[in-house]
């Protein structure tokens, strides 16, 4: 399928995606909308980015009556932010069609809402906790709707939402059309879709990871302590205009970004413990570029659309390695040429060898200490030389012969970027614990 055209959408909905500027659907579009046009159920597994709204957004904008002033819709996402994201995008897609998009989320007035839904709306995009506050209160019927999504359904789960996604289907008539997206597929969410879909067909858009030529992937092997000192060398190194580091825990997240802003950089926080305030703040300040580096938690940054990001790197290595492919995929989007770092510290070495026998992609040493680390994969994996980088090595460190042992090539440093950026962190680029 080649173009939205072929697809029996009605006309004011074409309109729409051809004022989006959306030419040729994207692959989950190619694959998902044809079966929920059909009526359907899907699970689909897909990432932000892939275009998953329009995939479940533009077969629900068809199922609308703007004859009828009901809840005939509904999507369940896990943050404010994403709920916030799919109506603006499902009210763009759908603005000549006259359907009323209503997003209801903890942290607005309940009133506002009211007032809203006291009016009519046809689609509710909402967090789970305030859509049972709404259901509760009698505010929010659902007892006609007929199209039910459940959107990033593992953050959903990770953040505690499961018996409240549960309440609200079984208080949705079994007659429902019931898609889930979601970027990894562990057992709880096929319980999840057993228990609530009929018999649904899944869709697997290709894997999370980016291709090669656009992202390049390396590892660092430091002790713990040291790895405050090794990602402000990679930082001070690359020097990127944007960042994403990652976290495994919200203290985590809070400790460190403290320890960059100690260190002038411009680093934000993003992690659950902040309030809805905070997290708003700190998104706005780096979507604006007025931060450069976000330093999050998988699930506070799940779901959020964030272009344009350089580096991705990995504080901590992530246990399950769907998340690493996760993380990784934040940044080389689009075409767009990104870098993404691993510290690897000594307790974590057998996590990283699970991404390293899992990933497609080569995941480069990034100093010549690193290639003399030995990880223990599976024959399958590639893993090449350091390559000619300014961290070492200078050249071709020798190829991963048998045991993965890699062979550093000369020693000093290649050429250093000097100075950095608007002058917002003084000192000169010194790798001084390389
Ligand atoms: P999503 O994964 O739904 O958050 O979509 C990611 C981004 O891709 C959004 O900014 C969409 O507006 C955009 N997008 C979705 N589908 C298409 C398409 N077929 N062509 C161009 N852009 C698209």
């Amino acid at each position: 399928m080649n173009s939205f055209k072929e697809l029996e959408l009605r006309p004011q909905i074409l309109r729409g995606v051809d004022e989006a500027g959306f030419e040729k659907p994207f692959p989950i579009q190619q694959l998902a909308i044809g079966p929920l046009l059909a009526g359907r159920d899907i699970i689909g597994q897909a990432k932000t980015g892939s275009g998953k709204t329009a995939a479940f957004g533009l077969p629900m904008l068809q199922a609308i009556d703007t004859a009828r002033n009901e809840v005939q819709a509904l999507v369940l996402a896990p943050t404010r932010e994403l709920a916030v994201q799919i109506r603006d995008e499902i009210s763009r897609l759908g603005a000549y069609t006259g359907v009323n998009v209503l997003a209801i989320y903890g942290g607005q007035s309940i009133n506002v809402q009211l007032d809203h839904l006291h009016r009519g709306v046809q689609v509710v995009v909402g967090t789970p906790g305030r859509v049972i506050d709404h259901m509760k209160r009698g505010t929010l019927d659902l007892t006609k709707t007929k199209y039910v999504v459940l959107d990033e359904a593992d953050t959903m789960l990770d953040m505690g939402f499961i018996e409240d996604i549960e309440f609200i289907l079984d208080s949705i008539p079994r007659t429902r059309q019931t898609s889930l997206f979601s970027a990894t597929m562990p057992q709880r969410i096929m319980d999840i879709a057993a228990r609530h879909m009929r018999n649904p067909e899944k869709i697997l858009v290709s894997a999370d990871e980016p291709s090669a030529e656009t992202l390049e992937q390396y590892y660092a092997v430091t002790g713990y302590e040291d790895k405050l000192q090794t990602l402000v060398d990679i930082i001070e190194t690359e020097n990127p205009a944007s960042a994403i580091i990652f976290t495994r825990t919200k203290y985590g997240a809070h400790k460190l970004a403290r320890e960059l802003q100690r260190r002038y950089f411009n680093a934000v926080p993003l992690h659950g413990d902040l309030s809805q305030n905070q997290r708003d703040h700190s998104m706005r300040l780096f979507r604006d570029a007025k931060a450069d580096i976000l330093v999050a938690t998988d699930v506070a940054s799940r779901g959020l659309d964030i272009s344009q990001v350089e580096a991705v790197i990995n504080y901590d290595v992530p246990q399950d390695p769907l998340v690493y492919f996760h993380r990784v995929g934040r940044t080389a989007r689009a075409g767009d040429k990104g870098k993404a770092f691993t510290l690897v510290s000594g307790d974590e070495q057998s996590d990283f060898e699970r991404i390293l026998a899992l990933s497609k992609a080569t995941i480069s040493p990034l100093r010549k200490q690193d290639a003399e680390h030995q990880f223990y994969v599976p024959a399958k994996t590639t893993i090449t030389a350091v390559q000619d980088s300014r961290y070492g090595g200078g050249g071709r460190g020798g190829g991963y012969g048998g045991g993965y042992r890699g062979r550093g090539g000369g020693g000093g440093y290649g050429n250093r970027r000097g100075g950095y950026r608007g002058g917002r962190r003084g000192g000169g680029g010194r790798y001084s614990s390389w």
